[in-house]
């Protein structure tokens, strides 16, 4: 990856590596564990989602000395349980938010350019209905302003269909009841594996990220008049049970749904910054709703849910209640599961979808703003800066498609505050509008479909899937190149599908920081919410036999870990083992 020299902001900025992937595992998370110990950092940020990968990706590029700790994987929180879609925000029209339109619009075309193999622009549709909500007048004017708001290119511009053409698109929708359809363009992504290469990207410029390494306290030092600022952070390695102090020149919480928690762990003594509010996902098998593309639906009670197909599987959600349980793992309720069954069987009676189709689900919290007397839904979407008394940065809100925006208002804070501790300039613009993502980054998005071509052709040759190349290429971009290099051992290419996977996993081993079986089944993979009929009692078995032979029997307890990833199965309503 080239850097325009006008982008050079100083001397101390590393330069990235782009021969062959890093090394980012279990052997690096150590060393940058004990390096952490040992310096003071400019910038330590506590969470390893979207937001914090955001903030430490920015800091690192402009040069600043950077740590990431995050408590459990990296996305394992919010950032793996969205919709999944880096959007414009069609819905925020609605709510009158025409900055946060017009923001996360710019965005999206700037994650598309960094990012081309995890993002994929899609067409949408909107079916309008008789007894819908929307009409066809208001929805082209909705979906006109949009397209001005949000700078949409013109040839992703909105387009009007009659009720004949919406029906040919989608010939599950109920004919009777159809008026028009309103068409326009958004980008589906995978957001653990956004969130891993923005992580990466911010370990290719220096920083150190490291997975399940809590921040258990705040360390403080006193000044005059009984006040104190924090210097630092407690953080306990999970994995191998030490504990670390970890100093830093600042300190920022991205905690997400976490935020408000480790506030008061400063000493906030407001609550309720937060409101919490838990969406669900539920996935089908293709066949059973058949559909080719993107469905935004209204449903009776006024809500939007969208019908997302994906491999051989459709997607549906979501929901939007206000959440007061445990943050760790929250799950889908019988009720959740209802909920997006009725609103589906409203949209597409013909497929009358039941409990009994659920082949998974998931469920994730969003982090929200509090605002006086407002609904789950009505909520802003919007993301905001705390700074305690102490001296802690915590930002919370937002969405995945803002992560890079919301980076750039939390280091205008954080290099403000160097500038006056260091008393030297730092520099005051971030370059991540120009910073492709991943290890081994692709210049131009054109090249995402020559790879795909050429691995399609050498999987071919070998007797192997060709389906695989795409699904490679999307997952690990120009690392597939690796995953191949893995899958042919010494030049003895393989054919048997848990060979293919095998690969996958040595890989993510090495370059992933993949510790535990469940963090290669949900978030490397995705086979939880879209393959989870694959996750076999034997693969269990040998993922985390080959998880155990890397990492050592002492490590971890191997048994409970098989059974981590069973739990996680029933928990989601997957499909039974038995
Ligand atoms: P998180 O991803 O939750 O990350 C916070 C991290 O902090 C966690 O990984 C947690 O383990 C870690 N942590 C907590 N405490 C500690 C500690 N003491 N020490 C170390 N680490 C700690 N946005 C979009 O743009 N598009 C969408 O389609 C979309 N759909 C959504 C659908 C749903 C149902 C939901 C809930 C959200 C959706 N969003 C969407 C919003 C988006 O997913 C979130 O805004 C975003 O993922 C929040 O990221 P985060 O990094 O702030 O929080």
């Amino acid at each position: 990856m080239e850097i325009a020299p006008e982008l050079r902001y100083n001397r101390s900025m590393r330069r990235p590596n782009h021969k062959a992937p890093h090394r980012f595992d279990l052997l690096y998370r150590s060393d940058a564990l004990q390096k952490m110990a040992q310096e003071t950092l400019d910038l330590l940020i506590v969470g390893g989602g979207i937001t914090g990968a955001g903030i430490a990706l920015d800091a690192a590029s402009r040069g600043l000395k950077v740590g990431l700790v995050e408590k459990g994987d990296f996305a394992s929180g919010t950032s793996s349980r969205s919709t999944k879609l880096i959007h414009g925000g069609l819905r925020y029209l609605k709510n009158g938010e025409l900055a946060l339109v017009r923001e996360v619009g710019k965005e999206r075309a700037i994650v598309f350019k960094n990012a081309p193999h995890l993002v994929e622009p899609v067409p949408i549709l909107l079916p309008l209905r008789r007894s819908g909500s929307l009409t066809p007048l208001a929805t082209s004017l909705g979906l006109w302003v949009y397209d001005r708001l949000a700078q949409v290119k013109a040839e992703e511009r909105r387009q009007m269909l009659t009720a004949a053409e919406t029906l040919q698109r989608v010939p599950a929708l109920d004919g009777q009841e159809l008026l028009a359809g309103g068409l326009y363009v958004e980008y589906r992504t995978d957001d653990a594996r956004l969130t891993l290469d923005i992580i990466k990207s911010a370990v290719r410029f220096g920083g150190r990220c490291v997975n399940y390494a809590q921040a258990d306290e705040f360390i403080y030092t006193e000044k005059p008049l009984g006040k104190k600022t924090i210097e630092g952070v407690k953080v306990r390695d999970r994995i191998h049970g030490k504990t670390f102090d970890v100093r830093a020149k600042v300190v920022v919480n991205a905690t997400g749904p976490w935020v408000d928690g480790i506030r008061q762990n400063d000493g906030a003594t407001e609550t309720k910054k937060l409101v919490l509010t838990k969406g669900i996902h539920i996935v089908v098998p293709r066949e059973k709703l058949s559909i080719d593309q993107i469905l935004y639906f209204d449903v009776s009670d006024g809500r939007m849910v969208f019908a997302i197909p994906r491999g051989r599987m459709t997607y549906i959600g979501t929901t939007d209640t206000v959440y007061e349980e445990h943050l760790d793992e929250p799950v889908a309720t019988e009720a959740d599961i209802d909920y997006l069954l009725a609103a589906t069987r409203e949209m597409f009676p013909k497929a009358q979808l039941s409990r009994a189709d659920v082949a998974t689900t998931w469920a994730g919290l969003r982090p929200l703003i509090f605002e006086p007397n407002k609904g789950p839904s009505e909520l802003s979407r919007r993301d905001e800066v705390f700074i305690s008394e102490n001296g802690l940065i915590s930002i919370a809100g937002g969405k995945l498609t803002g992560y890079r925006k919301m980076a750039e208002r939390v280091l205008e804070v954080v290099i403000q505050r160097l500038a006056k501790l260091d008393r030297k300039s730092y520099p005051r613009q971030g370059i991540t509008a120009n910073i492709p993502l991943g290890f081994l980054p692709f210049s131009d998005p054109a090249e995402v479909g020559v790879l795909i071509g050429q691995l399609e052709e050498e999987l071919t040759q070998n007797q192997g899937p060709p389906e695989l190349a795409e699904r490679w290429v999307r997952r690990y971009g120009r690392e597939s190149e690796a995953v191949w290099e893995q899958a042919n051992g010494n030049g003895n290419p393989s054919s048997q599908p848990e060979d293919f996977l095998r690969a996958e996993l040595r890989h993510s081993i090495a370059h992933e920081m993949t510790v535990r079986p469940a963090d290669f089944f949900v978030r490397r993979t995705g086979m939880l919410y879209f393959q989870p009929e694959e996750i076999t009692e034997a693969r269990i078995d040998w993922v985390t036999e080959e998880l155990k032979t890397h990492h050592g029997s002492e490590l971890l307890d191997w048994e409970s870990e098989k059974k981590a990833v069973r739990d996680l199965l029933t928990s989601h309503w997957a499909r039974n083992l038995d």
